[in-house]
C-alpha cells in the first residue's frame, strides 16, 4: 500500500487527487511553481515543495525537480494528473528507475499509444476501425499530396505528438496542401518538439464519443461506458455527457467491445480513454487513446458510482480490479460544463487576472471541481479552464434542468468567462435534440450568442 503520493500537477485535478488520497488514508505531497504559491493544492496537501519558475518547462515539466521532490519527501508514487507529464514516457521510465510508482500505464504503453500515428497502426493490426489515412508518418509534401488525392479531400493532417486540440489542420483542397503541410509541421515542431505528421480523411459533421477503460496488472480490462464530447471549440471539449444521448444501442455495444479490444491489444493497464469519431451513418473510427485520467472523468463517476482516481491508485498498487464488465451499471445521466476564463465573443480568447467575486452552485445533483477562490489571480501561463460544473439527474431532462439552474447560480467576477455562453448553448434546440456535431459551436456561434438578446 502506498503511504505517500506526490501529485505532479496543479489546479482542480491536483485537488481531486489530494481528496481521493485523503479518503484512502494516503499522505500527499503537492509540487508548485513560484507563481502557484498561493494555490489551493498547496494549502490542501500534507506537504508541498516548490519546483521552479512559472513557465511549465521550469516546473511542472521539470522531471529532475519533480523526482527530487519525490525522493526528498519519501513519496512512494507519483500521480501525474492530465496535461504536463501525464503522457510522457520518459518521465514514467525515470519513475520506474527511481523505484517510484508512476500512477498510470507503463512507459512502453505510453510510448506506443502516445505517438498517435503508431497507435493508429497498432489499432489497424488489432482490427479496430480507424479513419482512412496514412500508414505511419508522412515522409514529405509529395507523399501528402498523393495520399490526399487518393483518399479524397477534405483531409486532416495531424501531429503525431499532438494533444489538447493543437497540431491539427484541415485541408479542403489540393491547392492548400503545401502551405498547410509546411505550417502544421513547423508548428508541431515548436509546440511538441516533433514535427512528424500523419493524415486522416476529414470526417464531416461527426460526433466525438469516447470510452473509459480500466485495466489491472493481471490482464483484466473493462470499459465504464461512453461519454459524448462532441461540443468543442478549437478541437477542445466544452460540454460532455454520459451516457451519450440518442445513441443506438447496437452501436454502443459494438464501440464498447472495440474499445476493450483496443486496450487489450496493447496490454493496457490503469485508466485510459479510447476516443472515436462517429459519422452520420453510425460508422465509428478510432482517433486516439489518452493514456491518463481525463478532464471529463467525473461524469463517468456520476453514472457508474466508481471513483476513477481511487481505481487508478489501487491498480498502480497492484490490486486486482474489483469489477467485471457485468458489474458495471449505468444509472441516470451526467453532464459536465467546462468553465473557462475566456471570451466567447472574441474567439474564446483566454483571460488572466484577479477573480474579485466567486460563488459556485450547490444543491441536489451538483458537483463542482475547481481550485478557484475569491481573490485568486489567474496566471497567464497555464490552461484557461477554471472549473468544471457537473450535474447528475435520473434522466437527461433532469440533469439538464439542474445544469441550467446551477450555471444560473454561478457568479464569477473580475475576469472573462464562458458561463453565459454555456447557458445559451444548453438552451439551443440542437442541444436538446442532440442534433449537433463537433463543429456546431464554431458554425453556430452567432446564433448561440444571439440568443442572449431575446
Ligand atoms: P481531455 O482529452 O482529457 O478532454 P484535453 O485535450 O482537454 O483533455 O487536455 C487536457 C489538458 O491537457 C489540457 O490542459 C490540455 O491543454 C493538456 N494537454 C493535452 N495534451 C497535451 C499535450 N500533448 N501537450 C501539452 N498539453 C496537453
Ligand atoms: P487531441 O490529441 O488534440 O485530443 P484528437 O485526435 O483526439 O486530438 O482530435 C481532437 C478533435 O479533432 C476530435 O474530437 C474531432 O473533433 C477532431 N478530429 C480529429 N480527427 C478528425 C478527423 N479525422 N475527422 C474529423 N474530425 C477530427
Ligand atoms: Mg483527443
Amino acid at each position: 500500500m502506498f503511504r505517500k503520493v506526490l501529485i505532479a500537477n496543479r489546479g482542480e485535478i491536483a485537488l481531486r487527487i489530494i481528496r481521493a488520497c485523503r479518503e484512502m488514508g494516503i499522505l500527499t505531497v503537492a509540487v508548485y511553481s513560484q507563481m502557484d504559491k498561493e494555490s489551493l493544492h498547496v494549502k490542501l496537501a500534507d506537504e508541498s515543495v516548490c519546483i521552479g519558475k512559472a513557465v511549465p518547462k521550469d516546473s511542472y515539466l521539470n522531471i529532475e525537480n519533480i523526482i527530487s521532490a519525490a525522493v526528498g519527501t519519501g513519496a512512494d508514487a507519483i500521480h501525474p494528473g492530465f496535461g504536463f507529464l501525464s503522457e510522457n514516457a520518459k518521465f514514467a521510465r525515470i519513475c520506474e528507475e527511481c523505484h517510484i510508482t508512476f500512477i498510470g500505464p507503463t512507459a512502453e504503453i505510453i510510448e506506443n499509444m502516445g505517438n498517435k500515428s503508431r497507435a493508429r497502426e497498432l489499432m489497424i493490426d488489432a482490427n479496430v476501425p480507424v479513419v482512412p489515412g496514412s500508414d505511419g508518418i508522412l515522409k514529405d509534401l509529395d507523399e501528402a499530396k498523393k495520399l490526399a488525392k487518393s483518399i479524397g479531400y477534405p483531409v486532416i493532417i495531424k501531429a503525431t505528438a499532438g494533444g489538447g486540440g493543437r497540431g491539427m489542420r484541415i485541408v479542403w483542397r489540393a491547392t492548400e496542401m503545401e502551405k498547410a503541410f509546411l505550417m502544421a509541421s513547423q508548428e508541431a515542431l515548436s509546440a511538441f518538439g516533433d514535427g512528424s505528421m500523419y493524415m486522416e480523411k476529414y470526417i464531416q459533421n461527426p460526433k466525438h464519443i469516447e470510452f473509459q477503460i480500466l485495466g489491472d496488472q493481471y490482464g483484466n480490462v473493462i470499459h465504464l461506458g461512453e461519454r459524448d464530447c462532441t461540443l468543442q471549440r478549437r478541437h477542445q471539449k466544452m460540454v460532455e455527457e454520459a451516457p451519450a444521448p440518442y445513441m443506438d444501442e447496437n452501436v454502443r455495444k459494438a464501440m464498447g467491445d472495440a474499445a476493450v479490444v483496443a486496450a487489450k491489444a496493447v496490454d493496457y493497464t490503469n485508466a485510459g480513454t479510447i476516443e472515436f469519431i462517429v459519422d452520420k451513418n453510425n460508422n465509428f473510427y478510432f482517433i486516439e487513446m489518452n493514456t491518463r485520467i481525463q478532464v471529463e472523468h467525473p461524469i463517468t463517476e456520476m453514472v457508474t458510482g466508481i471513483d476513477l482516481i481511487k481505481e487508478q491508485i489501487k491498480i498502480a498498487q497492484g490490486d486486482k480490479l474489483a469489477y467485471t464488465q457485468d458489474d458495471i451499471q449505468m444509472t441516470g445521466v451526467s453532464i459536465e460544463c467546462r468553465i473557462n476564463a475566456e471570451n466567447p465573443e472574441k474567439g474564446f480568447r483566454p483571460c488572466a487576472g484577479k477573480i474579485t467575486e466567486l460563488h459556485f452552485p450547490g444543491g441536489r445533483g451538483v458537483r463542482v471541481e475547481s481550485s478557484m477562490y475569491a481573490g485568486y489571480i489567474i496566471p497567464p501561463v497555464y490552461d484557461s479552464m477554471i472549473a468544471k460544473i457537473i450535474t447528475w439527474g435520473k434522466d437527461r431532462a433532469e440533469a439538464l434542468t439542474i445544469m441550467r439552474r446551477a450555471l444560473g447560480e454561478t457568479v464569477i467576477e473580475g475576469i472573462d468567462n464562458n458561463i453565459e455562453f454555456q447557458i445559451d448553448l444548453l438552451y439551443t434546440d440542437a442541444f436538446e435534440k442532440g442534433e449537433y456535431d463537433t463543429s456546431y459551436i464554431e458554425t453556430h456561434i452567432d446564433e448561440i450568442l444571439g440568443k442572449r438578446e431575446v
